[in-house]
């Protein structure tokens, strides 16, 4: 199974590290965001209602 980092587009594979939680807003959204992204603190943008957040 593999999710599509949501900072960065890029595939994250379930063995490598990343986090997934409901959009701060609207909470219906799944937000996906690898290491990486989490490490560096890079913004997501919710595809819903356009949450925007570290
Ligand atoms: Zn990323
Ligand atoms: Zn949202």
């Amino acid at each position: 199974m593999t999710k599509t980092c949501i900072s960065c587009g890029k595939k994250v594979e379930t063995e490598n590290y990343w986090v997934e939680f409901d959009c701060p807003q609207c909470g219906e959204e799944k937000i996906t965001r690898c290491e990486r992204c989490r490490r560096l603190a890079n913004v997501y943008k919710c595809p819903k209602c356009k949450f925007e957040g570290p």
